[in-house]
Order: C-alpha cells, then structure tokens, then sequence
C-alpha cells in the first residue's frame, strides 16, 4: 500500500512559500503526529519566511499556533497520557534541553532554556495537514473548543495571558493595552475578565467601539495628545501590555506608569526602547520583557478564554491560500487563522 501523504507549506528561501506532497511521518521517542486543524498566522511567522532567526535553516516549515488532533503516539515518558484522537495544541515551545546543567530547565523555566528549538523556526510547524510535535509540547484543549480558537491562543492567547498572571495586580488596578491587533485583542478581554480597569490605546479613535466591545472600559488615541499624561489622568497604569511593533510608542508610555508600574513588551520591534534612570528610580517603575509560555501555559489559556468567554477574532483562510493569508495577517489583519480542513 501506498504511504499517505501530507501537504505541506514550506519555505525553500526566504520569503518564497511552496506546497509540497510529503510522506505522512511516523512519531519517533517522546513524539506524537497530529493532523493539523487549524494554524493561527503570528507575526513572528516572518522569522521563518525571512530565515531571520537564530539558528533557522531552510527548508522549513512555520507555524508555532496550531491545533488539531493526535493520530499517532511514538514511545517514551514524554507521550504518556497522550492517545489517538486527543486534541492539542501547540505553541512556541517545540522542545527545551532538560539537561541536568541547564540553569532554565533546572527551575522547570522551560520557555527561557536556551537551547529552545521553537515550533515553526526550528522545527517544522503548523503549516501542514501533518505535524510532528513532543509529547511535553502539547496543550490539552478544552472540551468543546474550536480548532480555529485553540490555535492562536497558543501563542498570542498564552503570551499576554502569561504576562498578566505573572504580574499580578491588586483588582480594580488600571491595565493599559497598547495596539489593539492580535495579541492586544486578547489582552484586553484577558485583563477585562481578569477583574481590572482596562484602558486601550491606540492610533486613531476607528478602534475605539471595537476596544470598549471587548472589555475595555477607556480609550486613549494615542495621536490626540500626550499618552503618558492621558493615562496619569487615569490614575497610572499599574501595568503597560506593550503589544504593537512600535518601540518609539513605547517609549511614550513609561510616564504613564503608575507607582510600581510595570510596562511589558511583547511587541518584538528591533528598534531601542528609551529610558532615563530617573524616570524609573522615583517611583519604582520597571521595563519587562515576557516571552510566551509553556504547554502548560497554554491549557490555562485556553481553559481561561472557555471558562470567561474570551473569544478570538479570527480571518479564517483555506490552507491552500496560506500566503495570502500571511500577506493579511503582515498587513495587520488579526488574527488570521488557516483552516487545514478547507482545500
Ligand atoms: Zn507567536
Ligand atoms: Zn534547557
């Protein structure tokens, strides 16, 4: 009998996507085969199509948000638990070292380990029918929860709701969302439900009906006037969810902190954020970066969003239209999700 086959998009050379007929693979030790659902388009898709990452290599395939079911359990420590037909999502995190000398591993820190092989960047990813993922890289998905769902909040969800648990404020603190796409979508509905006062801020006041709808209960155009003065009329925000690619927009809201603000980036622009020691002594003011999370992350992300209503806005794309819809999703569309089950 003939092997099955799987289509996959791949990146041969930079920025040139190509569909390709591959054999089906077979888990190895500790890795599972899941037949992918659904794969949400991340900005940092753009590693891989630009091969713009530490340790990238080309062929690759991207896709570090993806959903979908296990069709086959190889063996090892690391599947147990896992069986066919169990549905799963996948995130950044495709494998860590978990050597016994690794400072990040040691400490169960598993998304800092620097020999981090990322889904989708180092290891093929999600924009296939088929993907190979280990066993301790899949988050279990709430019962009854789209694919189409599960799939971005295994990066954008997890990351903002992992910078906001990690942070913890008293409820009723001012939380400050800046951009309004696909991770700052989220992280007003995760701070809303969270049991804080949400301010969005943003370019221009056409988001404005489209931020209070989600949860948030003030709007700041950021072109209007002085931000970090608009959010002290606030009060200071008690945390900064920097979302957009923009780090001179950052550098505006640091005045904008309040007593033991936090500002956290999550938007990876690879201009310089500035800052003034003083700006930061007086009141105890802190910049933080935050990377995604774990598996583990992620199932608590995913059980929050179905537990509080938390709900992505998704541009669903066909598989075969996956370049078109990384087009979009580089555009700003938020938060384009390719749908594997549609030809
Ligand atoms: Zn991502
Ligand atoms: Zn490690």
């Amino acid at each position: 009998m003939a092997q099955a086959k799987m289509i996959a998009a791949v990146v041969t050379e930079p920025n040139k996507l190509v569909f390709e007929e591959r054999a089906i693979p077979e888990p190895k030790q500790d890795e599972v085969v899941i037949q992918v659902k659904a794969t949400g388009l991340c900005h940092s898709d753009c590693f891989a199509m630009t091969a713009g990452f530490p340790g990238i290599k080309l062929p690759l395939v991207p896709g570090h948000e993806v959903a979908g079911v296990i069709v086959a359990v190889g063996p090892g420590h690391r599947t147990a638990g896992w069986k066919e037909g169990d549905h799963v999502g996948v995130g950044w995190l495709g494998t860590c070292c978990n050597e016994p000398v690794c400072e990040a591993c040691t400490a169960g820190d598993f998304i800092t380990c620097p020999k981090i092989r990322v889904t989708g960047i180092h290891n093929d990813g999600g924009y296939a029918t088929y993907m190979v993922a280990r066993g301790d890289s899949c988050a279990r998905m709430p019962e009854g929860m789209d694919f189409t769902q599960a799939a971005p909040l295994c990066c954008a969800g997890v990351t903002v709701f992992n910078a906001l648990r990690h942070n913890v404020r008293p409820a009723g603190a001012l939380v400050a969302v800046q951009g309004i796409g696909g991770l700052g979508h989220l992280g007003i509905q995760y701070a809303s439900k969270m049991g804080y006062r949400v301010v969005a801020v943003s370019r221009g006041n056409a988001k404005t009906e489209l931020a209070m709808s989600l949860g948030a209960h003030h709007y700041i155009d950021s072109e209007a006037g002085d931000v970090a003065e608009a959010l002290q009329a606030l009060g200071g925000a008690a945390i900064v969810l920097a979302t957009a690619f923009n780090a001179a927009a950052m550098t505006k809201l640091i005045n904008g902190l309040a007593r033991n603000g936090v500002l956290i980036v999550l938007g990876a622009d690879h201009e310089p954020i500035e800052v003034t020691p003083l700006q930061l002594i007086t009141a105890r003011k802190s910049v933080q970066g935050h990377p995604s999370g774990t598996a583990r992350d992620s199932q608590d992300a995913m059980a929050f969003a179905q537990l509080h209503g938390v709900k992505v806005t998704t541009k669903i794309f066909p598989f075969p239209k996956a370049k078109e819809a990384y087009d979009a999703m580089m555009a700003g569309s938020f938060r384009v999700v390719l749908d594997m089950t549609q030809e």
